[in-house]
């Protein structure tokens, strides 16, 4: 079995001492990618909840990978992210590829992807499901970027697949939003954008995709600008908004008093952001 460090994830887990406002509980995330690792991932193998086709991007095959680095308050996969050792099971890189392209060849999908929890903390396992994936599919990377930030080599490694699209979702417009949304220091903002810029030196086709409701417009647009500087491509960012796929999240919301400017219901969501 692997070894994890107990603390992090026994109950009551972050997210309760963030409800609580007990003491100091920011973290370190890219110290908390690696205490994830060891849990999600054993040899080449990591632990995925499911495998299932799913309606986003007009229909893609979707792995839902289990663990995560940050904690977002939002998150509607709010289980294998705070307890991922009791969420999941483990598989090969060559399971998850065949699944994938077993549910894209049954629905007729061009696009696969890893979703639900965050698909960089395994790194070889996740190389080795791109090196098995028939190039006539599309791979949809959709990552908090954090890892690709951290790890120069990352977006190099990435950029030998050229069938991959990498999607960076930043958690907010600024560092002290991503803190207060994430648990995390806020220091892990500057590593997201750090992924963007990693990623365009190694020419990996990516955009950013942007948490919005809980900014305010003029912060939206200080970060295209600011996104901009990085790259101009950039400056399109796509918006993302609050989804109550969770029911758990408006209570998270409520517990830890943030408001939040817009949200839809999972049958109300905008069509340009499905
Ligand atoms: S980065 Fe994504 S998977 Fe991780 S906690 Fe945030 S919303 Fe959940």
């Amino acid at each position: 079995m692997a070894s994890y460090h107990k603390g992090l994830f026994e109950s009551p887990s972050v997210y309760d001492y963030y409800l609580l406002g007990v003491g100091d509980t920011m973290f370190d995330p890219v110290k908390r990618a690696m205490e994830t690792a060891r849990i999600v991932c054993r040899g080449d193998e990591r632990r995925y909840s499911r495998f299932r086709p799913a309606r986003f991007y007009g229909g893609i095959a979707t792995a839902d990978c289990v663990g995560c680095c940050l904690q977002c308050i939002f998150c509607w996969s709010y289980e294998s992210v705070a307890r991922p050792h009791q969420s999941g099971k483990f598989h090969s890189p060559r399971e998850v590829a065949r699944k994938l392209t077993g549910i894209a060849s049954k629905k007729g999908f061009r696009q696969v992807r890893i979703s639900g929890s965050e698909p960089t903390l395994a790194k070889e396992h996740l190389l080795q499901v791109l090196d098995l994936m028939p190039k006539e599919l599309e791979f949809i990377l959709e990552t908090n970027g954090i890892l690709i930030g951290y790890d120069d080599h990352y977006a190099e490694a990435l950029a030998r697949h050229e069938n991959l699209y990498v999607r960076v979702s930043l958690k907010g417009t600024t560092a002290q939003e991503f803190s207060r949304l994430t648990g995390a220091n806020p220091a892990g903002f500057t590593l997201q954008l750090q992924a963007l810029e990693n990623l365009m030196r190694a020419v990996v086709a990516s955009h950013a995709a942007v948490m919005v409701s809980f900014s305010s417009v003029e912060n939206i647009d200080a970060l295209g600008k600011r996104l901009a500087r990085i790259a101009r491509e950039l400056e399109e960012i796509e918006i993302e908004e609050l989804v109550f796929f969770n029911p758990g999240v408006e209570k998270r919301l409520r517990k830890a008093g943030i408001n939040y400017r817009t949200a839809y219901r999972p049958d109300s969501i905008p069509p340009e952001q499905i």
